[in-house]
């Protein structure tokens, strides 16, 4: 029987979770490590700097006092002694599209489960209110059956954002390329009560540029988008621009 690593952002109590973990449970054993709290937007990031404490909480559920980075850091090099076969983080409330993958937590979780060899991919639904997860979870449970059937490339993993419907109202999926948001400029300037500044950021999305074929463009005409992302950054073309430069 397979081995099903689960994982998420939004911490272990997350609906999104769960209705993952009920899905993918026909499919093979699952193991879910997720951190004790939210850690929406933790990106990449590594506990370094204090102790991790792991809670089992049943047979298959751990928390993590950490990042999802460190969960998925810890269960398959520290604790697992089989290595997953299959890595999901998710259901994540909100989309991780366009730029917005650079700052997921759900998505860096993939990232770790494709460094460390283990076909994975992050599932996020495009919505943060009156969540609805049959459609994604279902789509999970398709998706993981494919890819525990014939693998991923080595060094590649999938994002996929389901848009917030019923199942019935789903359109089918799409297979699209990273797409480009339009941040807000704003910073919010507030004053403490005793007359200090402080900030608020990261709370406004203005817009998207309508890429065709793109993430965010298929996930707001109601389709599931699935987008390919190579965890090799570099960008070949312009290395023969920069060799020009004689640096
Ligand atoms: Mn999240």
């Amino acid at each position: 029987m397979p081995l099903i690593f689960l994982t998420n952002d939004d911490g272990i109590q997350s609906q999104g979770l769960s209705a993952l973990a009920e899905a993918l449970a026909p499919l093979g054993e699952i193991v879910i490590f997720a951190p004790e709290q939210d850690q929406s937007a933790t990106g990449h990031a590594l506990t370094l700097d204090r102790p991790l404490r792991v809670n089992a909480l049943d047979a298959r559920r751990n928390t993590v006092s950490g990042t999802p980075t460190d969960c998925v850091y810890l269960g398959t090099r520290g604790i697992l002694e089989a290595r997953p076969d299959l890595l999901v983080s998710g259901i994540n409330y909100g989309g991780n599209l366009a730029d917005d993958i650079t700052y997921s937590g759900t998505v860096a979780a993939a990232m770790e489960g494709t460094l460390m060899g283990i076909p994975s991919f992050a599932i996020s639904l495009d919505g943060r209110v009156d969540c609805d997860f049959r459609a994604a979870a279902g789509f999970a449970s398709k998706l993981a059956a494919r890819i525990l059937a014939q693998g991923l490339p080595t060094g590649v993993f999938l994002n996929v954002n389901v848009p917030n419907l019923p199942p019935e109202k789903v359109r089918p999926a799409l297979i699209t390329r990273q797409g480009k948001r339009i941040y807000g400029e704003s910073v919010i300037h507030r004053l403490d009560p005793r007359g200090r500044k402080y900030y608020w950021i990261g709370g406004e999305e203005v817009d998207f540029v309508p890429l065709p074929n793109s993430d965010i463009v298929a996930v707001r005409q109601g389709h599931i988008s699935v987008t390919p992302i190579r965890m090799d950054m570099t960008d070949h073309p312009l290395m023969a621009e920069l060799e020009t430069w004689n640096l």
